[in-house]
């Protein structure tokens, strides 16, 4: 992921520079040395005194054709050209440009001598070296253009008045180079200083939020051992509750009228659903404490759904419903854990029975065609149905859709929440589909 960001980075900066090397610099250095060209022109004019279009056009064909000329160069071999960066190359030939607009204009009677500090300013936002680079290229440059006057055009030239303007050249642009380096030096602490702060921010939110979680984790494992805990103390009195009352149920003297035997069966059973709350909250705060370990074996789905099925044989027997199984011949056996297994199925089976009154619950097993593999177990009802908005929240600890539910089919709102924590500890998905007033599947995905 992280090499991927960086190669998309590296394209992006690259064709950011090619931009700026291609296409903006160039255009800028056409403009630039045909003002340049209309500089001298009008410089001529002024200041010598002199008006020559061949010279005029002379110095625009030269300035306008190396601009095009060199446009031309970076268009087809910027990307191309390894040797040395191309577009850094014609930034430091401007600067002979500068210098023939200072011979066309007079030479040494030029008053566009100061044009060579233009690249020095141009390029002031770059590094220190770059800037004194083109300081001291520009000083040189001028130096070069004096020695051509006077050993190649042997021209009269005042010694005192050159070495003045090169003085004033070489301060000038010294004086860009170093100001512009303070500037640089400014920008980069102040961004420095963004940086630091910012890191500092950071690491005081991101120890607030580790301080936040130690808490958070710190109170969750208190919830848990705290549920474990009154679990355990709840249920043991609880058994011996349900059992004393199933004794006292029995009647051996034939002591108890009808209604006390009433009475003793209320007793155990509300006590087995309290019991059974109470087993729930224990599971799940195993699951949640990671106390809960998988025994994987190989086990036979069909054989397994069929001993589900009937252990609720007696329930339905009081409505218009029927179990089915749907299993191909030749199933392989899961490799799973099956007292888990069972458990969520029992819980996906009950809750269909619950809430159908009539038509039909089904178990169907889709295998793996090539390996004969189960891949799939859907448990189908026809009942009644879940609301969409609901679809998520059933599996919430303590929701129930309607919770008058509660009353008119029983449970706390547990066996959602458990069985999808045992799917994800056995490394299956549990999911649901479900249309109120046609029923629901619960399908869990094997793999
Ligand atoms: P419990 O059944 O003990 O209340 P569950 O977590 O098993 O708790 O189910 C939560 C709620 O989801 C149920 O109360 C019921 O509203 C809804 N529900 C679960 N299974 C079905 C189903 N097959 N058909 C309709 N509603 C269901």
């Amino acid at each position: 992921m992280k090499a991927e960001f960086d190669l998309l980075e590296a394209d992006r900066s690259r064709r950011r520079s090619s931009s700026y090397n291609v296409v903006q610099i160039p255009l800028l250095r056409l403009v630039g040395l045909t003002l340049v060209a209309i500089g001298v022109l009008v410089h001529n004019y002024f200041f010598l005194r002199i008006f020559s279009w061949t010279e005029f056009l002379e110095i625009a064909s030269i300035q306008v054709g190396y601009s095009l000329a060199s446009w031309l160069i970076l268009y087809l071999y910027y990307e191309k050209f390894k040797l040395f960066n191309l577009g850094e190359f014609f930034l430091h030939l401007d600067v002979l440009l500068l210098v023939v607009a200072v011979y066309y204009s007079g030479g040494e009677r030029s008053w566009l001598f100061f044009l060579l500090i233009f690249r020095t300013v141009d390029q002031a936002s770059r590094s220190f070296r770059t800037v004194m680079a083109f300081a001291h290229e520009s000083v040189f440059a001028y130096v070069l253009l004096i020695f051509y006057l006077v050993f190649v055009e042997h021209r009269d030239i005042s010694v005192p008045t050159e070495i003045s303007k090169v003085f004033i050249l070489y301060a000038a642009n010294l004086y860009i180079a170093l100001t512009a380096v303070q500037a640089l030096r400014n920008r980069t602490i102040a961004a420095m200083r963004v940086a630091r702060d910012l890191t500092a921010q950071l690491r005081e939110k991101s120890d607030q939020l580790e301080e936040s979680k130690n808490k958070a984790e710190a109170a969750n494992l208190a919830k848990s051992q705290f549920l474990a805990i009154v679990s355990h103390e709840l249920r043991t009195p609880l058994t011996a509750v349900i059992g004393f009352a199933n004794v006292l149920m029995k009647d051996k003297n034939k002591k108890l009228d009808s209604h006390e035997i009433l009475y003793l069966e209320r007793i155990v059973e509300n006590g087995k659903h309290l019991l059974r709350i109470i087993n729930d909250i224990l599971d799940l705060t195993k699951i949640e404490t990671g106390h809960l370990a998988l025994e994987i074996g190989p086990v036979p789905l069909e054989a397994l759904v069929r001993q589900i099925f009937a252990e609720f044989e007696e329930q339905i027997r009081e409505k218009d419903l029927s179990l089915r199984m749907e299993c191909h011949d030749h199933t392989a056996k899961l490799e799973t854990d099956q007292v888990k297994l069972k458990q969520v199925l029992l819980n996906l089976i009950g809750n269909g029975i619950k809430f159908t009154e009539k038509g039909s619950v089904t178990v169907r097993v889709q295998v793996n065609e090539a390996t004969r593999v189960p891949s799939r177990i859907d448990v189908i009802d026809t009942g009644i149905g879940i609301p969409s908005d609901r679809l998520e929240s059933v599996f919430d600890a303590f929701q129930q859709v309607d919770n008058t539910n509660a009353r008119a089919y029983g449970g706390a709102g547990l066996g959602l929440t458990i069985s999808r924590s045992l799917c994800g500890l056995m490394g299956y998905r549990l999911t649901l589909e479900s249309k109120v007033g046609h029923g629901s599947t619960f399908s869990i995905h094997l793999n």
